[in-house]
């Protein structure tokens, strides 16, 4: 699937639509989803065009797959949840009911969560 720029995260990215940012730095964006699933919700998504975790696996540069990952626990410590827990989940395509077709992380937390496939 092609990158569709004006996609909602794209226009978060430029600017376009404000988000409650949680952390930022030249690589990724990290913001409280707008409509929570846990006390803690968060989305993480890398600043560059890729569609799905699929894409980002395939395309992405180390440096930006790097730095993805070492962003997880700088927002986790500061949600306060890095020693608690936490649920990370990734929608991929059509079959997981993926909505925004920009690679996003959804971190989830705050609370005890149920079984993953319950
Ligand atoms: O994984 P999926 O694509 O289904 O999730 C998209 C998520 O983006 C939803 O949880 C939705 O609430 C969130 N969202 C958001 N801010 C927007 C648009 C969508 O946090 N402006």
């Amino acid at each position: 699937m092609a990158y569709d720029s004006n996609n909602i995260f794209a226009r978060i990215l430029r600017g376009e639509i404000p988000c409650d940012k949680v952390y930022e730095d030249s690589h990724v964006l990290a913001f409280r989803d707008i409509r929570p699933h846990a006390k803690v919700h968060v989305l993480l998504i890398p600043k560059g065009p890729y569609v799905s975790l699929e894409d980002f696996s395939a395309r992405a540069s180390e440096a930006e797959i790097v730095a993805f990952h070492r962003a997880i626990p700088k927002i986790t410590a500061e949600l306060g949840v890095a020693v608690t827990g936490y649920r990370a989940i990734a929608n991929s395509g059509a079959d997981s009911h993926q909505e925004v077709p920009h690679y996003h992380l959804h971190l989830l937390g705050g609370q005890r969560l149920g079984p993953l496939l319950s």
